[in-house]
């Protein structure tokens, strides 16, 4: 039987994870269950999949956590050290599916056993591609994407040469904004940040849909998970979804890997992979459909998507700097800090500011150099905040 284990169980893309997995209740051997905040979901589910450990991230839930599963003979635990430990206990099959560069060092641990990686936690791959890839290689593992888009691109790469691809196209929806007229988006509120027109996902990510940070990060995993250059990377926007990604070859072919917006379709196949199995997904109907739509994203408002350029270009540690004042700016704007066109102006500063710094941007790619960064832009960010 696969042993599976899944960080960030309680989270959105934890869920479709799950309700995957509970379809085929012998099919999988669940080791470990990782969450937040949400202990009876998480004992919930650790009690149906009859996994092995329960871990939540935060130390103080421990006796909630402990109480939730007492008589099921799951074991408990919490904290940061905890999550580590149950990421080195073996599984087959891992998804990262935590948000933020927290997700990094378990990612690293399971692949460090071995383990396949199914890839949501894109931070991992912009805070890190290059370790992270090493480190499956060390370990004989794999990293597969769950990233929609990402899916979308290594399905239509099966068989292919990259040597033989022009160009990467990755599809955005727009976020909440998209027909927003620009001048109003300084008042734009979390509330209204963090309602997405077709996908159904965390707060987080959500609300950097709506700021274009999260293709912003997703041009950065694209060039990552695919090593294309920069270059060939290009943003569509594309409202209704359906399209994930497009990869176009030197004969002028372009091959769009179409589906409806339901991120068990990328679950699935990472978790199928390299065979493909029936998933319960829509089907879509293309005539009832009849039109989808296209247009290039706007420059005057989609600052991420230059910073993503200008991260690529300085290379080294700049991914690990770019995502963690990302998110320190992003906390800022959820707590109503800073405004929503702020976030792309302390995310600006904090990357001049490392740009003179180039010991830190050239360090060897290392877990602890990448934290050190991450932790000093934590730092930076914070200070261009105070100062807003
Ligand atoms: P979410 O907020 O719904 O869930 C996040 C999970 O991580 C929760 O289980 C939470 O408890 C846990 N978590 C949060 N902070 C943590 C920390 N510091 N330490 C340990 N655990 C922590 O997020 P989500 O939407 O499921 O996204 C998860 C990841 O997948 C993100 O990297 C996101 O960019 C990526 N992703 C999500 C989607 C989607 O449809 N939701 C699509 C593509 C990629
Ligand atoms: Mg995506």
């Amino acid at each position: 039987m696969r042993r599976v284990s899944i960080f960030g169980a309680t989270g959105s893309i934890g869920q479709n994870t799950i309700d995957l997995i509970a379809r085929d209740p012998g099919g999988y051997d669940v080791v470990a269950l990782t969450g937040g905040r949400n202990i009876a979901q998480l004992a919930a589910d650790a009690r149906r999949l009859k996994a092995k450990i329960a871990v939540t991230a935060h130390e103080a839930l421990l006796p909630e956590l402990r109480s939730a599963l007492a008589g099921s003979g799951i074991e408990s635990a919490a904290g940061a050290a905890a999550l580590q430990e149950a990421a080195t206990r073996p599984a087959d099959w891992v998804m990262s599916a935590i948000v933020g560069a927290a997700g990094l060092a378990p990612g690293l641990a399971a692949l460090e056993q071995g383990a396949t990686l199914a890839l949501a936690n894109k931070e991992s791959m912009v805070c890190a591609g290059a370790l992270v890839k090493a480190t499956a290689k060390a370990h004989g593992g794999a990293v597969l994407p769950v990233d929609s888009e990402h899916s979308a691109v290594f399905q239509g790469l099966i068989g292919e040469d990259i040597a033989a691809v022009e160009r990467i196209i990755i599809t955005a929806s727009g976020g909440a904004f998209r027909d927003w007229p620009l001048e109003d988006l300084a008042r734009a509120t979390p509330e209204q940040a963090a309602t997405h027109p077709n996908w159904d996902m965390g707060q987080r990510i959500t609300i950097d849909s709506a700021s274009m940070f999260n293709k912003a990060l997703e041009v950065i995993e694209t060039r990552e998970f695919f090593g294309i250059a920069p270059e060939k990377i290009e943003v569509l926007i594309h409202p209704e979804s359906m399209i994930h990604a497009l990869v176009g070859f030197n004969d002028g072919a372009l091959m769009a890997h179409v589906g409806a917006p339901d991120m068990r379709h990328a679950i699935g196949f990472a978790l199928h992979y390299p065979d493909r199995k029936p998933l319960p997904v829509e089907r879509l109907d293309l005539a009832q459909i009849a039109t989808l739509s296209f247009r290039a994203p706007d420059e005057a408002r989609t600052p991420a998507l230059r910073l993503a350029r200008e991260v690529m270009e300085t290379g080294g540690l700049a991914g690990a700097a770019f995502n963690a004042a990302k998110e320190r700016a992003l906390d800022a704007f959820i707590e109503k800090r800073i405004g929503f066109l702020d976030m792309a102006r302390v995310v600006e500063t904090v990357l001049e500011r490392f740009s003179g710094r180039r010991g830190h941007i050239d360090a060897q790619m290392t877990l602890d150099n990448v934290a050190h960064v991450d932790h000093l832009a934590r730092q930076e960010a914070d200070m261009v905040i105070g100062q807003n």
